[in-house]
């Protein structure tokens, strides 16, 4: 296990200052024109490609960082620079965790590479999960994976929604229902290849924030996929599903839910994203302060704008110790006895919404034009406190494993 330090080693810092650079130099000045366009910016993932940001083996390294530090750092950079576009560079990597997580080694080795594309020819991936009844509540999902033994293939049929890269996606990852019986315990993971009949984009989103992520509703219509697309294999499926038939059967015992505990390990890298957005926000609005004169004297000498930013400082470094001590002890297998994943996500998207608003206050009528990024980065802000878990559920999964009680 590492030791504790606040300091952040020679090359930590190197990383840190190579991805400010890509987000101040790239990701920042083409911030406004692809919010307007609402489009994927494809030229700028081809640019993260090739400098090596946008690649599996890149989240891999920062991943195995002993202190846990590499990925929220990586996602306080490039969301820093803009969220919609950052997510557009990182949205693949939920897809390619879908797999990791749960993939053969065969799996992984086949499918991942294709999600990224190369830098010559990128491509993206889609993680659909989330359906038109089944948000928050993710037991209640329907979309169906039926098997036919004969031909060695599942048929999936369903409509997904609000996925990430959804229907431009070249690999989709797809959770759907194998045993209706068994609530979220019967949910399965399938990699739909690219081409594969039967899947299409309904609706594309047009969005409050982060527009330069592409969001979309994926309908799946009798999608017929190879036997080796479920995640993990077939004989570890059924070994699964009779295991919590058998649990099942016992009644009452109460069993933690695996994606909730999975997801208290991932929220702290959404929670950074939060970081990012709302640093950037606060600088802004300081540098703002410290030239814009009123009255005869720049606006921060007036104690009600310093102390907002006294106040915005203060909360930002505290939701980032949050982040910080979760992703600590997430790659230091340390359990989360308190939900301190959740609790990290949760301060921290309410930091960004609430920060983000006061530059915004801060900037007067400039910061309620386009002409000034605070405007936008208060619009990308509201989605931190919806996906991966709204706060709602934050708290509902902090007050319920604070209590002893089962998560569903
Ligand atoms: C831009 C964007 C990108 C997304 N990307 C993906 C993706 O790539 N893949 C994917 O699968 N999903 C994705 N999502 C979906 C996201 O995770 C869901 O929107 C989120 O989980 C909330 O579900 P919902 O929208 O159905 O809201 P609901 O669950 O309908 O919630 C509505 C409101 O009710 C509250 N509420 C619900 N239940 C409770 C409760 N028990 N107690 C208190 N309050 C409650 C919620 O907090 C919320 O305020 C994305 C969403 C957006 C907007």
């Amino acid at each position: 296990m590492a030791e504790f330090t606040m300091e952040l080693s020679d090359e930590q810092k190197e990383v840190r200052d190579w991805l400010h650079g890509f987000a101040a130099d790239v990701i920042r000045p083409a911030a406004a024109e692809w919010d307007e366009r609402e489009e994927t910016p494809w030229p700028v993932i081809q640019e993260a490609a090739k400098v090596g940001i946008y690649s599996l083996d890149f989240y891999a390294q920062q991943y195995f960082d002993s202190t846990g530090l590499g990925i929220p750092m990586a996602m306080e950079e490039l969301f820093w620079g803009d969220a919609g576009i950052a997510l557009s560079i990182v949205g693949t990597g939920l897809a390619a965790v879908g797999v990791l997580a749960n993939g053969t080694e065969e799996q992984i080795g086949t499918w991942i590479p294709q999600m990224y594309g190369d830098a010559n020819d990128v491509k993206v991936a889609a993680f659909c999960s989330s359906e038109p009844d089944a948000g928050s509540d993710v037991a209640s999902m329907r979309t169906r994976a039926v098997y036919d033994e004969a031909k060695d293939e599942w048929v999936l049929n369903g409509t997904k929604t609000w996925a990430t890269n959804g229907g431009i996606a070249n690999v989709h990852v797809v959770v759907a229902v194998v045993d209706p019986d068994l609530g979220s315990k019967g949910h399965a993971s399938f990699i739909v290849p690219p081409a594969t009949p039967g899947l299409s984009q309904g609706q594309k989103f047009k969005k409050h924030g982060i527009r330069a992520s592409h969001t979309a509703e994926v309908v799946l219509d009798n999608v017929r996929v190879p036997g080796s697309c479920l995640l993990g294999g077939k004989e570890k499926l059924d070994a699964r599903l009779a295991r919590a038939r058998e649990k099942a059967k016992k009644g009452g015992e109460r069993v933690k839910n695996a994606a909730m505990a999975t997801f208290e390990a991932s929220r702290p890298a959404v929670g950074a994203m939060a970081v990012g957005t709302a640093r950037a926000a606060y600088e802004v609005a300081l540098e703002y302060a410290q030239t814009r004169e009123q009255f005869g004297r720049p606006i921060i000498d007036n104690q009600g704008v310093a102390f907002q930013l006294a106040d915005m400082r203060t909360s930002i470094d505290a939701a980032r110790l949050l982040v910080w001590r979760a992703s600590w002890m997430a790659i230091n297998g340390k359990p989360f006895t308190a939900a301190e994943g959740s609790m990290s996500k949760l301060f921290a998207s309410e930091t960004a919404k609430k920060v983000t608003a006061q530059a915004v206050q801060i900037l007067g009528g400039n910061g309620y034009t386009r002409e000034y990024p605070v405007e936008r980065m208060h619009r990308d802000s509201a989605i931190y406190t919806i996906f991966e878990g709204t706060s709602e559920i934050q708290r509902l999964v902090i007050a319920r494993t604070l209590a002893g009680m089962p998560i569903r």
